[in-house]
């Protein structure tokens, strides 16, 4: 391989059509952001849509739910026609609403459809902890001990799954099967489609946990026919902390009764009604629950604009050529000091790189004080995600000669290697 030098990181970074886009964030100076994929950062635009919003609260009160800028009443939908496109569906089969939990709960309700002989929940043993725990309580709830109801498909590295293994625990008692897109520690990108097509040779609804996917991968959820997905919109999204989620819902599921229902899938039409008959809106926002929570979901606005923008195509390629730049400055600056435990494949990747460490803690905590950040996953990931919308090829060259600094000095072990609270 040649030697990548800061010549050709400059040559990258000048032919890059989505280079402009930095200036639209927040980045600073002297510091290079690396942990998108927990949480992306703010933008000019959402901080402007966010003030739009509370404006609209100030200066008209209550009328901002059919008045203002961007109607309260049918933000979540208006917004959902453009995530639509980053999930590849049709507009109504998507809303924005709820977290990735609570979506989870409520879909899990709605499509876990427990009969006599068909009783599992299958998923998978690398997910992460709340999709988890969702699903314990929703077997709970029918009645059902999880210990034996919740099948997690085993890997053989505790890093990533094989497509086979899941397709070989699809047996006639599973019931509904819920896995990740996109693997939170290790960044594998599962099949969706193949997973999709095998759960429904054996007539087994199946449902995507997008988080960690969306805003960075293109998705086609409507022609894989994906019964369902859930998401965040804070990681790759850039919505902001505790930013509105959102979800996917087949429209052959629209007449399916919402597992728990709230005043806000109503019929628009109907929901002032106030009648204790419950009239779902036939699309993905009958499974909206409560009051939207429009100051979490305001941001979305200007940073679903600059998706818009930018295509959800541009971005995936400029991710897959910025994860490819790192590994290989890993391997030219730092060869065999990490074990790199993503996919190396493109089309098996999502937008992170992993890296696996004894010392992953405390190198993190040096990565920082030099200025990356990165983010820990125990015992001993670093994950290292470079954002197509605001991480030039440049910061990636930056980053991999600190962090090399960091290794051939051993500063690292200045530090104690234990995770902070949050990692
Ligand atoms: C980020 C993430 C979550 C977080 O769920 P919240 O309800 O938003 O706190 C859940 N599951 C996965 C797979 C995630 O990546």
């Amino acid at each position: 391989m040649t030697q990548i030098t800061a010549e050709t990181v400059e040559l990258l970074d000048q032919n890059d059509e989505l280079a402009s886009f930095k200036n639209e964030f927040y980045v600073k100076n002297d510091s290079i952001y690396l942990d998108g994929n927990s949480l992306g950062l703010l933008s000019r635009r959402a901080e402007q849509s966010l003030l739009d919003v509370l404006n609209d609260w100030k200066e008209q009160g209550i009328d901002g739910w059919m008045g203002g800028k961007y109607p309260w009443f049918t933000l979540s939908e208006q917004l959902a026609e453009k995530l639509a496109v980053l999930v590849g569906a049709e507009a109504n089969e998507v809303i924005v609403t709820g977290s990735t939990t609570v979506n989870l709960h409520q879909l899990a309700a709605t499509f876990f459809e427990p009969k006599p002989g068909k009783t599992k929940i299958l998923a998978d043993e690398l997910t992460f902890p709340s999709d988890i725990y969702a699903l314990q309580s929703q077997l709970k709830l029918k009645g059902l001990n999880p210990e034996t109801e919740l099948v997690q498909v085993k890997s053989k590295n505790w890093m990533t799954l094989d497509e086979q293994d899941i397709i070989d625990a699809m047996t006639d008692d599973v019931a509904l099967i819920v896995l990740p897109s996109v693997l939170y520690r290790s960044g594998q990108l599962l099949d969706m489609e193949r997973l999709t097509k095998e759960a429904h040779k054996r007539n087994i609804p199946i449902g995507f946990d997008l988080c960690h996917s969306i805003g960075a991968v293109p998705h086609e959820l409507s022609k894989w026919g994906v019964d369902f997905a859930l998401w965040c919109n804070y990681k790759y999204v850039n919505a902001g902390p505790g930013g509105v989620g959102g979800i996917y819902v087949n429209k052959k599921h629209f007449t399916k009764t919402p597992g728990l229902s709230g005043w806000f899938g109503s019929k628009k039409e109907s929901q002032f009604d106030m009648d204790h008959t419950f009239d779902a809106e036939e699309s993905a926002g009958g499974f909206q629950i409560g009051t939207p929570h429009m100051l979490s979901t305001a941001p979305l606005i200007g940073s679903l604009s600059i998706f818009e923008e930018a295509k959800i195509e541009r971005i995936r390629s400029k991710s897959l050529k910025l994860t490819t730049l790192l590994m290989d400055l890993l391997d030219q600056e730092l060869k065999d000091v990490f074990k790199v435990v993503n996919p190396l494949d493109d089309a098996r990747r999502g937008g992170h790189v992993a890296l696996m460490h004894n010392d992953a803690a405390r190198i993190c905590k040096a990565l920082k004080d030099n200025g990356i950040v990165p983010d820990f996953r125990a015992p001993n990931v670093i994950r290292l995600a470079p954002v197509a919308l605001y991480n030039s090829f440049r910061d990636v060259y930056d980053a991999v000669h600190i962090l090399a600094k960091i290794m051939n000095t051993r500063e690292y072990e200045k530090y104690e290697n234990k995770r902070e609270v949050i990692a």
